[in-house]
C-alpha cells in the first residue's frame, strides 16, 4: 500500500481525484497530518466514514517507532527510527539560539564513498521516500513535545541522488498548509553532484544549498571525495557560480579540516582563488574522527589560523560548532549501526 505522506498537496489533489473526491480534502488530509499530526484515518473527523474506510483501504500512515535515543552532554539528540521495513535510519536534533534543527537522513546507506564519512561503511540500500523524510521531522517533534525550525539535509545518504523523494520532501515541510516551515529554514547539502545542482536552481524553492568541497584543488579532493572524479572543482564552481546567477542566493560551502591533509595556509589560499567574487560563505568544521579513518582533527590553532587567512581576504567563514560527538552524532558519524 501507498503512504499517504509521500504525497505533496499538489499530487493529493491529484490521487482525489482519481478516486472521485473534491481537491479541499487533500487540504483537510494535509492539516490533519502535519498541522494536527494524528497517527490514524479515524481521527480524521471531518471526513465522512465513507472516505476514512476509502483511505485506509488504501493508503498507509507512516509512523516511525524510536528503537533507540541517545542523549549528549551539550543537548544533540539522536534518534534510530525503524523505517517499517527492517531496515533502520538516524536522525539527529540539534539546539541553536534560534530554534531546533534537524538533521535527516535521504537515503539508507550512501553510494559516495567520501573516505572520511562513516556513513561510507555501510552499503547502500534504497532510498528513503518523501514520507519517511518527513516523517523523521514529525516523530521527533511528537517525541520532544516541541516544533522544529530548521531541516537540514545532513544526515545519511546524498539528497541529490534521491532528487524527486528529497524535493517533494520539502514541498511538504515547507507548504503552509503542511509542516509551514520556511524554505530558507531548509538546508541542502551535497557532495557536488553537477546535473542535479542545475536541476535545483530551477526548482524555484528558496532553501539553501550547501556544498560539500572540503579541498582546493582536485588531486586532494579526488583523494577524499571519489565524486570528484566525476565532477571535478572547475565543473563544480562552474555550476555553482550558475546556481548563484539563477538564484540569486548564496552557497554555503562547507570544509572539513583534516590535520596535515587540508589545513595549511596554501589550501587557503587556493580555496580564496576558487571562492574569490562568490555569494557565498564557508562553514569550516573541524574533521571528526570515524572508526578506522586516516584523518584526524587540525589543531585549534591551525583552524583559526585558517578561518582568519579565509576573512582577511574578504571571505566569510565561520567554524561549525562541534554538537553530539560524543554520541557519534556529529557530522560524518552517522551509520546504520548497531541496536546495542
Ligand atoms: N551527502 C551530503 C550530505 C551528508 S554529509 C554531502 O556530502 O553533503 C553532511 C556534511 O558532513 C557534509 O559536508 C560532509 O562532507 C560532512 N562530513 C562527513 N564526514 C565528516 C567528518 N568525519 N567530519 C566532519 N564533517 C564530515
Amino acid at each position: 500500500m501507498k503512504n499517504i505522506k509521500d504525497y505533496d498537496l499538489q499530487d493529493l489533489k491529484e490521487e482525489l481525484a482519481n478516486i472521485g473526491e473534491k481537491s479541499y480534502r487533500a487540504e483537510q488530509i494535509f492539516k490533519w497530518l502535519y498541522q494536527d499530526k494524528v497517527k490514524s484515518f479515524d481521527e480524521m473527523t471531518n471526513l465522512s466514514l465513507d472516505l476514512r474506510e476509502k483511505l485506509k483501504e488504501n493508503y498507509t500512515i507512516c509512523n516511525y517507532n524510536i528503537l533507540k535515543k541517545l542523549e549528549s552532554s551539550d543537548g544533540t539528540k539522536k534518534y534510530l527510527f525503524d523505517v517499517l521495513d527492517g531496515n533502520v535510519i538516524e536522525s539527529v536534533l540539534m539546539e541553536y539560539h534560534y530554534g531546533k534543527s534537524i538533521c535527516v537522513s535521504s537515503q539508507i546507506g550512501c553510494k559516495m564513498g567520501c573516505k572520511f564519512c562513516a556513513s561510507t561503511g555501510i552499503p547502500f540500500i534504497r532510498n528513503l521516500s518523501a514520507g519517511e523524510i518527513v516523517e523523521q521531522v514529525l516523530a521527533v517533534e511528537q517525541d520532544t513535545c516541541e516544533q522544529i525550525s530548521n531541516v537540514v539535509f545532513m544526515g545519511i545518504g546524498e539528497p541529490l541522488d534521491n532528487y524527486d523523494n528529497v524535493i517533494k520532501a520539502i514541498r511538504i515541510l515547507n507548504n503552509p498548509k503542511g509542516l509551514n516551515i520556511g524554505a530558507r529554514h531548509i538546508s541542502v547539502s551535497t557532495s557536488g553532484l553537477v546535473p542535479r545542482i542545475y536541476d535545483l536552481a530551477n526548482e524555484n524553492i528558496q532553501c539553501t544549498l550547501s556544498i560539500s568541497l572540503h579541498a582546493s584543488n582536485d588531486q586532494k579532493r579526488s583523494a577524499m571525495m571519489p565524486v570528484n572524479n566525476r565532477y571535478n572543482i572547475a565543473e563544480l564552481m562552474k555550476a555553482c557560480k550558475d546556481y548563484i546567477a539563477i538564484t540569486n542566493k548564496r552557497i554555503s560551502f562547507e570544509y572539513a579540516l583534516a590535520k596535515d591533509n587540508n589545513d595549511n595556509l596554501e589550501d587557503a589560499k587556493e580555496l580564496v582563488g576558487l571562492l574569490k567574487g562568490m555569494l557565498c560563505h564557508v562553514n569550516l568544521i573541524p574533521i571528526n574522527k570515524i572508526e578506522n579513518g586516516k584523518f584526524t582533527k587540525s589543531t585549534n590553532e591551525n583552524i583559526i589560523k585558517f578561518r582568519d587567512y579565509l576573512n582577511d581576504k574578504g571571505i566569510v567563514a565561520t567554524i561549525r560548532r562541534e554538537l553530539g560527538s560524543d554520541i557519534d552524532a556529529a557530522c560524518g558519524q552517522l551509520r546504520r549501526k548497531n541496536l546495542n
